[in-house]
């Protein structure tokens, strides 16, 4: 385990073997934590059946906990810097693919079957925290076949994304994640765990997906804009907030009935509604119009 990349003095003796610069536009923060890396590995879920599909490895400190669980790792890697020293951290493993390239302009339908013959996929990722939503939220929106996506994200964002009805936390996030998957914090990371150090606090949140979804919406993308408008204005009650959305185009007549036969009290904030209830009016409201 001294050779391991969790081990700071290796890390520390990488960087300086190939003179590696720290990127902040890639977010290159390297964990240098073993306790954290099995709790991640734990966590995901990984078994000598998979194929994990890890964004962003870095030096490779992760990939080496993968190679060791997974059946199959393919690592994406944006920073040509990092290859030569990939080629060396994980010269011990044949079940890793490192390609080289931006994760958003990639086709994972076609990795996942290439890699794992169409079947779903895990998805380890610890990325720059401003593509990390935009990335998890494609994955779910393309419904490409993947079972759980184990992500390091910011602490607040992995609370929002846990959040539910009634709590401070709770918001547009919280809804757009818990249509797709079950969401479930595995590890708080504090800054120490990185090299360098961010500014931030982290966790690990791992998202379930659901085989298919927990609501039935005829029309998801009226629930999405009904939510965004309702959370754009959390002060409001949610009739008054639908009302002054430009992105809802019902009078505030219809949404006033729409809330009666979906037995909401008129007076009812956005952020007291579950999915369920968000699902249920949308329901009402596409019947409206
Ligand atoms: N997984 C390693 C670890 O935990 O120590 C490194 C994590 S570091 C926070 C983020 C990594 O993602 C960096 O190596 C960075 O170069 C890479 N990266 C950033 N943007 C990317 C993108 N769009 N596609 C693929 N990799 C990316």
């Amino acid at each position: 385990n001294q050779e391991k990349l969790s081990n700071p003095k290796k890390t520390i003796e990488i960087i300086q073997k190939y003179k590696f610069n720290f990127q902040k536009k890639f977010g290159q923060n390297f964990l240098i934590d073993g306790h954290v890396l099995n709790k991640i590995i734990a966590g995901a879920n990984v078994t000598g059946d998979d194929m994990v599909l890890e964004i962003g490895p870095g030096i490779g400190t992760m990939t080496q906990y993968l190679a060791e669980n997974a059946r199959q790792v393919v690592a994406v890697e944006i920073d040509a810097n990092l290859l030569p020293i990939l080629d060396e951290t994980l010269k011990e493993y044949d079940n890793v693919k490192i390609i080289h390239g931006d994760i958003l302009k990639l086709d994972i339908r076609a990795l996942a079957d290439e890699y794992n013959d169409g079947r779903p996929i895990k998805v380890v990722a610890n990325l720059p925290y401003y593509i990390t939503t935009p990335i998890i939220m494609g994955l779910f929106e393309s419904h490409v076949p993947v079972e759980n996506v184990t992500v390091m994200v910011q602490k607040e964002v992995a609370r929002r994304m846990e959040a539910g009805p009634g709590t401070k936390d709770y918001g547009a996030l919280s809804l757009a994640v818990q249509y797709y998957a079950k969401p479930y914090i595995v590890a708080n990371v504090p800054c120490n765990c990185f090299m360098p150090r961010p500014n931030v606090d982290s966790a690990v949140i791992r998202l379930t997906c659901h085989e298919k979804p927990p609501v039935c919406v005829e029309d998801e993308h009226l629930m999405f804009r009904m939510v965004r408008a309702a959370f754009n204005q959390r002060r409001k009650t949610l009739v008054n907030a639908l009302s002054n959305s430009p992105e809802i185009t019902a009078s505030k007549d219809q949404i006033q009935k729409s809330l009666a036969i979906a037995g909401l009290p008129a007076t009812v904030r956005g952020e007291a509604l579950s999915l369920e209830q968000f699902a249920q009016l949308a329901n009402v409201l596409s019947g409206e119009l």
